[in-house]
């Protein structure tokens, strides 16, 4: 039988860790295997890979890892799956540069698979045909994917817009999606992170003119934050301050490897004389300076966050700076950045953001260019992924709109399992699927006991009990001690805690006080249930029983 599966393991139903199996007789190849942030509750959690049991499960089928681009929600979990697969991974030539630095950073010595793709030429992957096609994006080098299976062409948009002046002049490669649509595309996966924005959305060069009017207004220095990886952003703050007679330094180790990639695979043009030190720009006055920064998401450890905090040993915050948020919030980050652009305030910054600025545009498609996409390729099927469920509902009215059935239109999420035909298409069975957790330690596998434990304690503090038990004498030594930390407990609930324990332990019989491991069970619950019925808290218990 003909047919091939598409399971999405992350990314369906959420922003970030994209990745999606496609199968076809015994071969798997994987579409992207990237990250996402924490939520404010995962204490201590740095980021969020996606499970990989079914691609561990299936480990000698598949065949590679294609990426579409080189975004940490594409990119970012490589290093912490790649081991576990150990299989060739393929990308343009900036992606697999960005994907190479984070996997040197945890694999230094390791001699790694990676592939160098050219943006129309194809190549054989197992039994897959695999091209690269060339869309714009807020990262240079990024591509859609094109696969040629049994059930015919099968077309990842990846991340994409289309503009038609983008900033390295290289243009979505139009031409190339309408001929796919000739020879007949059956499934488009398609981004819809901007499905419920009507319109067109700007092109990246409308920053150009936004910069401009800072840098105009600015009484002295101007500071950029952005993503490290927004090549095509700091570019731009590199011709305008060129322009404006302007030198660019910059704050941020990630942006400064990413400027030392781009401009050594000739994607950035530094303007001569212009790119300085840090150290240097006290050299120049103050309106003769830009310095691009990270920590456009409030990540406490970014240059921008620790200047906000008087804490970033290089340079300070001083009355007369412009602070230019270039950026979007990630949803989630917003209390943080907030909290950072009212420190900057305070410390006699302007802060330049939002929309009307211009100074921030998105790198995905809005509805119109979505419907574009569309209609150069012509699919039998569609399926919205890239986005929260709102975003894949938006993104299927307006299929539906343009004439689509509601059997045509396939809403994925993470783990299920579509199996595409030549007469038909349907659900099968879901795979499994979920999320890791990795700690900010770098290890995977935060668990939910590990994280809840995590939030009690966070949110109610602990209690630590401590019990001595003489087993041969069949009493309890002394009564019980109750230390607490972060407990709040103004009217002595402690103190009865105690006397509730000292009871039930006086009542265990002679056999019951032997079974060391029944009375840690009994004085845990029983402090559990009592703290959540006097005070209606749950702070994390810690109980010890001793036999002496
Ligand atoms: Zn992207
Ligand atoms: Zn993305």
């Amino acid at each position: 039988m003909q047919q091939l599966k598409i399971i999405p393991l992350g990314g369906c139903g959420e922003i970030g860790k994209n990745m999606t199996v496609v199968e076809q007789g015994d071969d798997i190849i994987v579409i992207d295997a990237g990250l996402s942030f924490p939520t404010e509750d995962m204490h201590g959690v740095d980021i969020v890979i996606p499970d990989i049991t079914y691609l561990k499960e299936n480990r000698k089928r598949i065949k590679g890892i294609v990426l579409t681009h080189g975004h940490e929600d594409h990119v970012g979990a490589l290093a912490y799956i790649i081991n576990d697969l150990k299989v060739p991974i393929y990308g343009s030539r900036l992606t697999i540069e960005l994907a190479k630095r984070k996997l040197n950073e945890r694999f230094p010595d390791k001699d790694l698979d990676l592939k160098v793709l050219k943006p129309e030429e194809s190549f054989t992957l197992g039994s897959f045909e695999v091209e690269p096609i060339h869309v714009t994006h807020s990262l240079p080098d990024s591509y859609a994917i094109a696969l040629w299976t049994q059930i015919g062409i099968v077309l990842f948009t990846g991340d994409f817009k289309f503009d038609f002046t983008p900033i390295d002049g290289k243009l979505t490669e139009m031409s190339r999606f309408g001929e796919l649509g000739d020879e007949g595309v059956a499934l488009l996966l398609s981004d819809s992170t901007n499905a419920e924005s009507a319109g067109w959305s700007p092109s990246e060069r409308v920053v150009t003119d936004g910069f401009r009017k800072v840098f105009a207004n600015a009484q002295g220095r101007v500071l950029i934050t952005t993503f490290a990886s927004n090549i095509h952003r700091m570019q731009q703050a590199f011709n305008v301050a060129q322009e404006m007679g302007r030198m660019v330094a910059v704050a941020g180790r990630r942006m400064e490897q990413t400027i030392g990639i781009a401009n050594s695979l000739k994607m950035i043009q530094l303007p001569e004389d212009t790119y300085i030190r840090l150290e240097d720009c006290d050299k120049f006055d103050d309106r003769e300076i830009v310095i691009l920064t990270t920590g456009s998401q409030g990540e406490p450890l970014a240059a921008l966050n620790r200047m906000a905090n008087e804490e970033y040993p290089r340079m300070k915050i001083r009355q007369g700076d412009t602070v230019v948020y270039s950026a979007r919030p990630i949803p989630g980050n917003e209390a943080a950045i907030w909290q950072t652009v009212n420190r900057l305030f305070r410390q006699g910054a302007k802060v330049v953001y939002g929309r009307d600025a211009n100074v921030h545009v998105s790198g995905h498609a809005y509805a119109e260019e979505l419907k574009m996409m569309i209609n150069l390729t012509r699919p039998h099927y569609i399926a919205p992924v890239h986005g929260e469920p709102r975003h894949q509902a938006a993104y299927s009215r307006l299929a539906q709109e343009m004439g689509y059935s509601e059997e045509s239109i396939i809403v994925l999420d993470n783990g299920s399992q579509l199996v595409v035909e030549k007469d038909g298409a349907y659900m099968a069975d879901r795979v499994p699927c979920g999320r890791v957790l990795v700690d900010s330690s770098g290890y995977a596998g935060v668990t939910d006991e590990l994280l809840r434990d995590r939030r009690n304690l966070a949110s109610d503090g602990v209690v630590f009990v401590n019990v001595a038990i003489d087993s041969d004498a069949g009493k309890i030594v002394g009564s019980p001690d109750l230390v607490t930390k972060g407990v709040m407990a103004p009217n002595g609930e402690i103190d009865r805690l105690k006397e509730v324990l000292d009871d039930l332990l006086r009542n265990l019989s002679r056999a019951e006080l032997k079974d060391t491991a029944g009375v840690h069970q009994d004085v845990s619950d029983v402090t559990r249930k009592f703290l959540k019925k006097t005070m209606n808290k749950r702070p994390l218990v810690v109980a010890s029983v001793v036999d002496v």
